[in-house]
């Protein structure tokens, strides 16, 4: 007992030292947040076996290392008191002020939604996690500290489930990260995500690093006395560092590029640090007259900056020994700024809006429809995360981002939906190019629309972003609901509603004459054999739920909301209909085929499939026709069974089911 209070002593040491660019005042608080979370979280231990405090601690070290003010520090102790402990919110405000008490509650919330797939809790939590941080951007932080260090501690948690949060962190934290330009946090998380999901390729990569780590010295070693020579009889102050890439980017530069450990590793990498803007260029000038050049790898960051605020200049060029080495020339704040991104602007005091311009992710996830399922969304989400951009201009000279591989009808529908929607093609310079072209980097574009234009569905093949996408879509399909509403009625049958595809619910209010239209609700679209309530919006509509979904739970909680309520429930379906699937599961052989072996034997048919395979991970989409729900529910449990498979999402086909006039 006494061993661990002293190592826990030491450790509220090290991070008090660590806060030595905050007053006493704010570091007694601090303090006073440790004493808190260690009496609060007495009784709890980690799956390490040490006291509970350790992880909030090292949440508020790692908030520390980012000079964090004394707020966001003691809301990193405090973290996980709201949901873990007697501690009440009340409590945490009067003791610790209304900051830390919000910044507290806003990490809590994030992680207490309950009653959802888990795909689904996935997308509402990183949803809620931006929402909260436009207010306040540290609990973005904070919940990277979080993760970072459960991260760390991973190799205690069972591993099918470790292996599930290593994915998760892959795919969003990580990104996350690298889009809020925190490279430190992104990149120590990708590499213990390759040790858990790699575990072979990550010991391999390890094992050569350090064998060729005295060669690769050596070599930098010569080229850097070459450089500071040349750099002193310019008179500029450059510090040259050696720069070594983490495993996940050899990783993934040798899976993309289809290239060996050591033409990767062989390339050396070199960091010069100057004082200021002008040196920048002053150094490259020296590079490039010392080196030829590698033509088109020229990257000027500091002119158009990343959109996570990434500053720099990239150059490659070829040594005397014809190997080429990468060279990227910065000032030591932009220095500071690549590895702590959004929080090394929080540290030099900038003000709130002026921080969020630099981050256009958050307006742009918080405009994101509402109403997008869990797919769209994590979709869109992780197009805004990344770090592959092109940058392009409109005729006043304004920047637009996008995500390489947008095309001029991307871009139409990025400006303006009318744009997009009669977008005829656009000019890039004096060049007419049809709306299909690829974007470039640095292109000046005029969007040419044509009022006559109005868009097919084949559109959707040259979109690239899927906010451009879900646009087309829901113009598409207001446009065939007003050609299907004459055509397809309901047919009411005493108290049976017949919905399109083939579904009918049974309704006691059926015969209402005041209800106008019956539609699935399109926050969760629920299939036959899923619970289902109805409820009645003020345009006389009765829009259908799964009874867990969330939108419908909070509806019911507002005043009245029991009243607008409406009792429904399935009744059989009416002949074949059709439903998504959604599988998530380890990329292992044949795993694909299983899934269409056992779909098909159920006697199912596939109307539509796509994969989209990351990382080690697969997205199975499957679009299928079923004959009833008991065959759909006996593919379900069975695919559930099947090993690799991580989970499974089953809805309504989405734009299958338009609302319609009875
Ligand atoms: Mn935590």
């Amino acid at each position: 007992m006494g061993f661990i209070s002293y190592r826990q002593k030491t450790k509220l040491d090290v991070l008090l030292q660590k806060l030595s660019y905050m007053s006493r005042s704010q570091r007694s608080i601090v303090k006073k947040g440790y004493h808190l979370a260690e009496d609060a979280h007495k009784f709890q231990q980690r799956l390490s076996g040490e006291p509970y405090v350790i992880h909030p601690l090292n949440v508020a070290l790692i908030l520390a290392d980012f000079r964090l003010d004394y707020e966001a520090v003691c809301a990193g102790l405090l973290h996980d008191v709201l949901e873990d402990t007697e501690i009440q919110e009340s409590y945490l405000r009067s003791e610790f002020g209304e900051n830390i008490a919000n910044l507290v509650k806003s990490v809590t919330n994030i992680s207490v939604l309950k009653n959802r797939s888990k795909k689904k809790r996935a997308a509402d939590n990183i949803r809620k996690l931006i929402l909260a941080s436009v207010r306040d951007p540290r609990v973005i932080l904070v919940k990277l500290a979080d993760k970072l260090h459960n991260m760390r501690t991973l190799k205690y948690q069972p591993e099918h489930k470790a292996k599930r949060i290593a994915i998760e962190a892959l795919d969003i934290y990580a990104p996350l990260a690298g889009r809020l330009g925190i490279y430190k946090i992104k990149w120590e998380l990708e590499d213990i995500c390759l040790s858990f999901l790699y575990p072979r390729i990550y010991k391999l990569l390890k094992q050569k690093v350090s064998e060729k780590k005295s060669i690769r010295d050596n070599r930098i070693k010569a080229l850097s006395s070459i450089l500071s020579e040349k750099m002193k009889g310019e008179k500029i102050k450059a510090t040259i560092e050696g720069r070594s890439k983490h495993f996940y980017s050899i990783y993934q530069k040798m899976k993309s590029k289809g290239r060996t450990f050591d033409e990767i590793y062989d390339l050396s990498g070199f960091r010069i640090l100057v004082e200021s803007k002008s040196d920048c260029y002053k150094a490259l000038g020296v590079v490039h007259t010392l080196w030829r050049p590698l033509p088109g790898r020229f990257k000027d960051y500091i002119a158009v900056p990343k959109s996570n605020g990434y500053q720099s200049l990239h150059t490659t060029v070829i040594g005397n020994d014809g190997n080429f080495i990468e060279i990227q020339i910065r000032t030591t704040e932009m220095h500071f700024v690549s590895k702590y991104g959004i929080a090394a602007h929080w540290s030099y005091k900038t003000s709130h809006e002026e921080l969020l311009k630099h981050f256009h992710l958050f307006d742009h996830i918080a405009a994101l429809n509402e109403n997008n399922n869990a797919l769209e969304f994590m979709q869109e989400l992780k197009e805004s995360l990344s770090d592959d951009e092109v940058y392009v201009f409109t005729p006043k000279g304004e920047i637009m981002t996008l995500p390489s591989g947008s095309t001029i009808l991307d871009l139409a529908f990025r400006i303006h939906t009318e744009l997009g929607l009669h977008c005829a093609g656009a000019k890039i310079g004096s060049r007419l190019v049809s709306f299909r072209t690829q974007l470039k980097n640095g292109d000046q574009i005029e969007i040419i629309t044509n009022k006559e234009i109005t868009p097919s569905e084949r559109w959707i093949e040259f979109l690239k972003t899927s906010q451009a996408r879900s646009k087309l879509r829901s113009w598409l399909r207001k446009e065939n609901k007003k050609k299907i509403i004459h055509k397809q009625s309901s047919e009411k049958t005493g108290n049976i509603v017949r919905l399109p595809g083939n579904l009918a619910i049974l309704c006691e209010a059926a015969g209402d004459k005041n209800i106008s239209e019956y539609q699935i609700a399109d926050c969760c679209r629920p299939l036959p054999g899923v619970d289902i309530a109805g409820y009645r919006t003020r345009q006389a509509k009765v829009l259908i739920h799964s009874r867990t979904c969330s939108h419908f739970l909070a509806l019911m909680k507002n005043n009245g909301g029991e009243e607008q309520l409406i009792s429904l429930k399935w009744a059989s379906s009416l002949g074949p209909f059709m439903a998504t699937l959604e599988i998530s599961g380890e990329d292992r052989p044949l795993l694909l085929l299983d899934m269409i072996r056992i779909i098909t034997l159920s006697g199912a048919h596939i109307l539509e499939s796509s994969v989209v395979i990351k990382n080690i991970q697969i997205e199975a989409f499957y679009k299928l026709e079923v004959d009833s729900i008991d065959i759909l529910n006996n593919i379900g449990d069975t695919l559930e069974k099947l090993s690799g498979v991580f989970s499974i999402e089953r809805s309504c086909e989405p734009g299958f089911f338009e609302s319609f006039s009875l």
